[in-house]
């Protein structure tokens, strides 16, 4: 997707601190980080959202979530962490490239509506 900002982060072309990267994803720092430790992970191809996704992509959605414990971990997050992922707009979702929020580096985090 040609104006996709997660796209252009995936192709380089908009900067983003990373932190890991494989052939299927992408995982940077929030710009606008909620918690000292917040990553986007992001799948490489374009996605718009959960709503969209197919059986075709179980088994990405299946590394997104196995990946979130080990880079929680990787960024001190030994003791617990928040995953996120707003769909569409009723669901906050602001960037329409499907990804997954990473939270976590406090003591608590404050409850969920
Ligand atoms: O789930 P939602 O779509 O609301 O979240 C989008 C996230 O993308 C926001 O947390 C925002 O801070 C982040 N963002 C970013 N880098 C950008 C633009 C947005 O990390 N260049």
């Amino acid at each position: 997707m040609e104006d996709c900002l997660f796209c252009k982060i995936v192709r380089g072309e908009i900067p983003a601190t990373k932190i890991h990267e494989d052939e299927d994803t992408l995982v940077f720092l929030d710009i606008h980080p909620a918690a000292p430790v917040h990553l986007l992970v992001v799948p490489k191809q374009h996605i718009g959202s959960l709503s969209e996704v197919d059986a075709s992509h179980q088994q990405l959605l299946g590394k997104m979530l196995w990946l979130a414990p080990r880079l929680a971990a990787s960024q001190g997050c030994t003791d617990g962490f928040r995953t996120i992922i707003n769909t569409g707009r009723v669901g906050g979702q602001e960037v329409f490239h499907l990804h997954l929020h990473v939270i976590g580096g406090k003591d608590r985090l404050p409850a969920m509506v």
